[in-house]
């Protein structure tokens, strides 16, 4: 068995020295459980603040313990009623060649579904952007709204389902590749590239172009310029479901509090912004399937995955992935 172990906790922004590769014999299932051998296991943002060990939502991950993860494999040893060898499951794996988990908490993944789709359209991340933007977002046929991380599991499937919705709707990625991606396959009317902008009031000027009623939905993912930027620009009655906010994730960089003018314009434009865990919603995630699968499968919804070879790579592929070294889902094939 291998896995990436967290060594230490990073003071500021995490190197591949904060990892470490261990390896041990593969344990045996107990009564009630299954060994799966991981083929793929998801790398998500989240990840980073499992590493810190202040107060969140979620426990840390303790240091010397595997790096959680969701992953998809096959089982090889069952001792689990309704679980045989061969099978193709989904579960908390880790950063790990191997895992041994409790049935109940292994889902067989459906025949006709691509493994991975598990870990990203069809999974956490598109489950998240389908419940902020439709429960909390409120999308309105020609209302405009601005996302970041727009290329990424959760981006793409907001913009895609607010399009499909009547939305004009706006990108934020990285780069004129992603950008170009955004337009062509995720269907975006508009892309702004944040790496071309050295000033926040030259990308705002940039997306005023590209929203030119304004912003009704920011799907905030990213904070950083990209939060303020967009903040003058939000139209009376704006929502803003803040799903995550990378661009801080890693090191706090220079974060400068504009907490007067922030709340100011909460106030004056009589905006609602409710932040939201997805962990607290699976009651929901029937309804997502539902809505979305039948859209996946007839390619209504498109989807692009960023496969690191070898859990080795992990550690790297994933403190990349933080600065926008991805283009599409990030997955690890073991
Ligand atoms: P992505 O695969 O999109 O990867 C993160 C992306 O963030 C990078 O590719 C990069 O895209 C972008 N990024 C990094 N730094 C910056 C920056 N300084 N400014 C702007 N963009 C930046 O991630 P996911 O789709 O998996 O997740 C997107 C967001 O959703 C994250 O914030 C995540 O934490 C959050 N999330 C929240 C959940 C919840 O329950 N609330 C659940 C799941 C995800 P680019 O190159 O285009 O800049």
């Amino acid at each position: 068995l291998r896995r990436i172990t967290l060594a230490s906790r990073p003071q500021g922004d995490a190197t591949t020295e904060h990892f470490a590769l261990e390896t041990s014999d593969i344990p045996e299932p107990g009564a009630g459980e299954a060994l799966v051998a991981v083929d793929h296991f998801s790398l998500d943002p989240y990840m980073r603040g499992r590493m810190d060990d202040g107060p969140s939502y979620a426990e840390p991950v303790a240091v010397g313990a595997t790096m959680g993860a969701q992953g998809v494999g096959r089982v090889i040893a069952s001792r689990a009623d309704g679980l045989s060898e061969g099978d193709v499951v989904t579960g908390m794996t880790g950063w790990a060649s191997h895992a041994v988990l409790p049935a109940e908490q292994l889902t067989k993944v459906p025949d006709g579904v691509p493994p991975t789709a598990v870990l990203g359209v069809l999974g956490m991340p598109g489950f998240t952007g389908w419940f902020g933007l439709t429960e909390i977002g409120k999308p309105k046929a020609g209302e405009t709204l601005v996302v970041g991380a727009a290329t990424g599991p959760v981006g793409s499937m907001v913009g895609q389902l607010a399009k499909a919705y009547g939305l004009r709707t706006v990108a934020v990625a990285g780069g004129a590749d992603k950008c170009e991606m955004a337009r062509e396959v995720y269907g975006f009317d508009a892309a702004v590239d944040h790496r071309a902008y050295g000033s926040v009031s030259e990308m705002r000027k940039a997306l005023d172009e590209a929203a030119p009623d304004g912003i009704d939905i920011y799907f905030e993912n990213v904070g950083g310029k990209t939060l303020e930027a967009v903040l003058p620009l939000m139209n009376t009655f704006g929502r803003i479901p803040v799903c995550g906010m990378v661009a801080w994730y890693d090191g706090a960089g220079d974060v400068q509090t504009t907490m007067p003018a922030l709340w100011r314009t909460l106030l004056v434009k009589r905006m609602a912004v409710q932040g939201f865990i997805i962990a607290d919603h699976w009651d929901r995630f029937g309804a997502f399937q539902s809505d979305v699968a039948p859209r996946v499968n007839k390619g209504e919804i498109e989807w692009r995955e960023d496969v690191a070879k070898g859990i080795e790579s992990a550690p790297q592929a994933f403190l990349d992935m933080l600065k926008g070294g991805n283009t599409g889902k990030q997955i690890v094939a073991v």
